[in-house]
């Protein structure tokens, strides 16, 4: 599932190609999740932005148009409409005649227009947590998140609670670079400011790398991301730890398979 440092990868290259662009023409397969896509028919992008997961494309008649990819979804450009495949869910005709396409295999992806900053009928994003990278971010305030609940400190970062935007890649890679225990339920205030930081820097290399890639995700330009090299716990169950030489392990933590250090993850 792409994650902050795909999705913003995915945002930076769509700004200067949907940047004032008028959408001439749109089109959503006959679901709730995709059929608010023609809503949008007339419009003109005035903002390619984003939050948590979240890409939100700001149009001049107030509204917004919000994108989740889900799982499997990708955008991609077209040469012109109609759509280039049958996993095309949503498609817009743009004026200078390319066609942004939304292209979704598992159609977990999903389409929703609101007015701009009304965010009550997507509860998952009303309720995100601060932008890691923003200066809403903090030691103490993610100190003070994580306090606020008992769960175990892995299941809270994917909650999105206490910040936005980590899925199961990330949150690994922080806890394993600040040497937190994925199951703990109890952060001190240290542990609480080395998360913060180690959040920020996994976050910030991947997104220089360009996203992750395992399988699905694209950027926008059609290629992988390139952070995958530079992991270091995701992904490596049973090879050494680059810190302490353990051998890495996996284990489900609320259901969701988590991969730590046993040896500096204490
Ligand atoms: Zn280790």
């Amino acid at each position: 599932m792409p994650e902050l440092p795909e999705v913003e990868t995915i945002r930076r290259q769509l700004e200067p190609r949907l940047l004032r662009r008028r959408i001439t023409e749109a089109a959503g397969h006959p679901s709730e999740k995709f059929l608010p896509a023609r809503e949008v028919t007339g419009a003109t992008v005035e903002g390619v932005d984003r939050r948590g997961k979240y890409l939100i494309i700001a149009l001049g008649d107030g509204r917004e148009m919000v994108l989740h990819l889900g799982m499997t979804g990708r955008l991609q450009f077209a040469a012109a409409a109609p759509p280039s495949d049958r996993y095309v869910r949503a498609w817009w005709g743009l004026d200078d005649g390319a066609a942004l396409e939304l292209h979704d295999v598992r159609r977990f992806g999903r389409v929703r227009v609101v007015p701009a900053g009304c965010y009550d009928t997507i509860p998952t994003l009303a309720q995100l947590g601060p932008e890691p990278l923003g200066e809403g971010f903090s030691p103490e305030g993610l100190w003070a998140a994580l306090r606020r609940s008992r769960r175990k400190v892995k299941t809270q970062l994917l909650s999105q609670r206490p910040v936005a935007g980590l899925g199961n890649i990330y949150a690994d890679e922080a806890l394993w670079r600040s040497g937190i225990n994925p199951a703990k339920r109890r952060i001190t205030r240290a542990e609480a400011a080395a998360l913060h930081a180690a959040i920020g820097d996994v976050l910030r290399q991947a997104i220089f790398h360009r996203g992750t890639t395992f399988r699905d995700y694209r950027t926008l330009l059609g290629s992988g991301g390139d952070n995958f090299a530079h992991l270091d716990c995701y992904g490596r169950r049973g090879e050494p730890c680059r810190r302490c030489g353990c051998e890495l392990r996996s284990r489900p933590i609320d259901a969701r398979t988590t991969t730590y250090c046993p040896g500096c993850q204490r």
